[in-house]
């Protein structure tokens, strides 16, 4: 297939942009059917948009540290830094620790199943 520079209206900006015979041929490649409906810039724009989320500064109750979250603390005076937060949740769930017992005792069973040199 023969692929032409094409020049496309991005429906964010309302700018015209190329879309290049190259990129046509990656769309083909990927079997994608759809022209890109925003030039280079504002496809940037979104995804920049997509990486930053908003962060609120938070004093962390636990350690004292100024740190933050994204999200907006619905109590200020009652959030955890991420390090703090990854902490509380890993002494949060004693299950894993229980579940790490079970493996002993049917390797204990498995013990006789072991070949004896002799
Ligand atoms: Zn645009
Ligand atoms: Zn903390």
């Amino acid at each position: 297939m023969d692929f032409q520079d094409k020049n496309l209206t991005c429906k964010d900006c309302g700018k015209e942009f190329v879309w290049s015979s190259g990129e046509q041929q990656f769309y083909a490649d990927k079997g994608l059917q759809n022209p890109p409906g925003r030039c280079q810039d504002c496809r940037k724009q979104k995804k920049d948009q997509k990486t930053n989320r908003q962060m609120f500064s938070i004093i962390c109750k636990e350690c004292g540290k100024e740190g933050q979250v994204p999200f907006q603390p619905r109590n200020p005076n009652d959030v955890l830094c991420a390090d703090c937060f990854a902490a509380s949740k890993a002494t949060a769930e004693p299950k894993e620790q229980e579940e790490q017992k079970e493996p002993e005792a049917s390797a204990d069973q498995k013990t006789p199943d072991l070949p004896v040199e002799g």
